[in-house]
């Protein structure tokens, strides 16, 4: 691929965000490099019933698919979280010269014209700019932060992530589940990919909050998170306990982190994805939040980059700027709703009881509260890279961002 000029983005992180990132920018012919910390890129969503978790009874039909593709044209396609690096990766061109792996970053320089990357190796990578893909516990976030503060004298963020809820994450096998076959395998049988197999997470709040830092989880405390919750009822007849028994050991201990930045982006350097904005997984949203950022900044680069191929630092910090105020209302509006979702879910209110028991069974929510509010609030309005003509599909609602017409 010929890239069109000197200037070089230099991408941290080769989870689903910055995989996209690089993808949408080689679209641009913009050169880029993705450092990560792992030996391998593309290591590694799931599937939602609604029961009542008193008797087990199913409390909404999920219809969402079919709502949605006759909505906006195309179809609905549920992928597994961890498959969906792996296809990014395996698309990705230039893969094995684009992604250098067991390159942890650990220090950023700035100065007038570009910013060196410092790597646990020793190594050093040059580059005209840098993005932070590299997660919820962000290392270039730290780095922006100090230099932030060095420059100004003031914090770049004074509200950390928080983890404020935790759980578990698995997979079971359904086929030894004794009864309601018909609604755990329903599941499987539509979306192949679970091969038979219930995925399910967990979410209790965490008494004592504290900003989000890696944790150390043993195998006897994600047991006894689960023992507390084995008498909940997942569907008629089959309590947690039963679905842990059939656990395999794909299980993970999952922090739910929650949190947004004020500051996304300070001199040569800008965050995306989760080490900007973090929802909870409760609304199941923060990948695409993370995808539809990476195009935003895609957008902007590439324009940037068609005005003046060597854009000085002032030209780069309004491109991040016009990125970050495109993304933030909808970013704070998902993030307001998670909080919400999260919060509703995990509590033992009054209100929480009456919604399940009592609005729930009668109200499609599927249809209604997900299907047109996302649609209309959400999905219509969807990112597409202003730079790529294609010829898009619609369905009964218009997209609010049209491509360019292809050739
Ligand atoms: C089990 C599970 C289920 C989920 N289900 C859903 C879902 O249903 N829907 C949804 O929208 N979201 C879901 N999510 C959340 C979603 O996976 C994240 O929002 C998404 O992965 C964020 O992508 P990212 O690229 O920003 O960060 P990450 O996926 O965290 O990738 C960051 C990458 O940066 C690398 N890295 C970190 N530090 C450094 C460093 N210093 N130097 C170099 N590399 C570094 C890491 O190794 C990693 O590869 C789920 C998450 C989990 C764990």
């Amino acid at each position: 691929m010929a890239d069109k000029t000197p200037f070089r983005v230099i991408i941290v992180g080769a989870g689903a965000v910055g995989l996209y990132l690089g993808y949408a920018l080689g679209l641009a012919n913009i050169d880029y490099v993705i450092l990560e910390r792992k030996e391998s890129a593309a290591a590694g969503m799931r599937n939602k019933k609604r029961t009542d978790g008193f008797t087990g009874n199913v409390l909404t039909t999920a219809r969402f698919p079919e709502f949605m593709e006759r909505r906006h044209g195309y179809p609905f396609v549920p992928i597994v979280r961890c498959d969906l690096p792996r296809i990014l990766y395996h698309n990705l061109p230039d893969k094995e010269t684009r992604i250098k792996t067991s390159s942890e970053v650990v220090a950023i320089e700035t100065h007038s014209t570009g910013v060196q990357v410092h790597l646990k190796t020793g190594a050093v990578e040059n580059g005209s700019l840098v993005i932070g893909a590299d997660g919820v516990h962000s290392k270039i976030r730290s780095e922006l932060e100090l230099l932030y503060k060095a420059a100004t004298g003031t914090d770049a963020n004074v509200a950390p992530m928080m983890a404020n809820f935790n759980g578990v994450i698995g997979r079971a096998s359904n086929e030894d589940l004794r009864t309601e076959q018909n609604v755990l395998s329903r599941l499987a049988a539509r979306r192949q990919s679970f091969n038979g197999e219930v995925h399910f997470a967990t979410i209790t709040p965490v008494p004592d909050p504290k900003p989000a830092v890696r944790q150390r989880v043993t195998m006897q405390d994600v047991e006894d998170h689960a023992a507390s919750l084995g008498h909940v009822v997942v569907c008629r007849g089959v309590t947690f306990k039963d679905l842990w028994d059939n656990t395999g050991k794909n299980t993970l201990w999952k922090l739910n982190q929650e949190g947004l930045l004020t500051r996304w982006h300070h001199d040569r350097i800008a965050l995306v994805g989760d080490a900007v904005h973090k929802s909870t997984s409760q609304n199941g949203l923060e990948l695409n939040l993370g995808l539809q950022s990476a195009a935003s900044l895609a957008n902007e680069l590439q324009s940037l980059l068609e005005r003046d191929p060597l854009p000085v630092t002032s030209a780069i910090d309004q491109a991040f700027s016009r990125y970050q105020r495109t993304r933030e209302e909808e970013v704070q509006f998902i993030l307001r709703m998670g909080r919400k979702m999260v919060r509703d879910s995990a509590s033992k209110s009054w209100g929480t009881w009456l919604w399940t028991r009592l609005m729930l069974p009668w109200l499609d929510i599927e249809s209604f509260g997900y299907g047109i509010i996302t649609s209309l609030m959400m999905i219509r309005q969807g990112l597409v890279l202003l730079y790529v003509p294609f010829i898009g599909k619609q369905g009964s609602m218009a997209w609010k961002n049209k491509p360019l017409p292809a050739l």
